[in-house]
């Protein structure tokens, strides 16, 4: 497999007047960390439910670790779903539950075994930092702390991708960086990372893979850091 995502001649309308993505081809290498970068209502969240299956395209073809998502049947998803670690701007949390709970329900559900699962969820929140924290409640936890604990639930699967939409948009410049320098670790470790993002400076610092969208288009794609307009 040469490459973890690509897209060939992909359109996205959601309407006759919304094409969200417009004829996009590109190429994501096993392994890299990409910006997606665009101002809000420029296609980025559409791209990254376009990978994980969650929408299907009009037109075009999404591959995903050699499988073609949109032929995928819809009993397939769950499995591709798995291996695709999610992250988004509000956590997404169960409120009702604790830390450990929030990181362990997905493990469960699939029926993993309980020993099992208590050293995955324990070696999850030791990587972002967690711990200490396994059995308080979201609300107990700081901004920071709640993303963290999504990036623990992703971890738990040891997915191949991490997608992650906007995971920095809650947050102060000091938990940001502290979540993208979390995300580019575990990037070291060979897992492909898919950012959505709108906040230049982010990227500027990241000093990786940009993809600018405008307006559904892909205008740029630059190797080492966004263009600065
Ligand atoms: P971004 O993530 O960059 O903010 P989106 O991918 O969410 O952009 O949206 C791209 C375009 O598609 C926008 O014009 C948005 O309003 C539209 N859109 C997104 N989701 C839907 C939907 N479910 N139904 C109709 N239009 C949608």
């Amino acid at each position: 497999m040469l490459y973890m995502i690509k897209f060939v001649d992909v359109n996205k309308y959601y309407d006759a007047q919304t094409e969200a993505l417009k004829n996009v081809n590109l190429e994501i290498p096993d392994g890299e960390f990409v910006s997606i970068i665009g101002q809000s209502g420029a296609g980025k969240s559409t791209f990254l439910k376009l990978i994980i299956g969650e929408i299907v395209p009009d037109s075009g073809e999404i591959w995903v670790n050699d499988v073609r998502v949109n032929a995928l049947k819809p009993k397939v998803i769950p499995y591709l779903r798995r291996r695709i670690g999610t992250i988004f701007q509000d956590y997404k949390l169960l409120y009702n539950r604790t830390v450990y709970d929030n990181v362990a329900l997905a493990l469960k559900a699939s029926g993993v075994k309980k020993e099992f699962i208590k050293e995955k969820v324990d070696a999850s929140l030791a990587r972002v930092g967690l711990a200490d924290k396994a059995a308080r409640f979201p609300k107990e936890l700081s901004g920071g702390e709640l993303q963290r604990v999504s990036i623990a639930r992703a971890l738990v699967h040891d997915p191949i991708i991490i997608v992650a939409d906007e995971p920095t948009g809650n947050l102060d410049r000091i938990n940001t960086y502290d979540i993208i320098n979390l995300l580019l670790e575990i990037n070291s470790h060979g897992t492909t990372v898919i950012l959505a993002t709108h906040d230049q400076e982010v990227v500027d610092k990241i000093r990786k893979r940009v993809i600018t969208i405008v307006k559904g288009d892909v205008l740029r794609d630059q190797k080492n850091g966004s263009y600065l307009v």
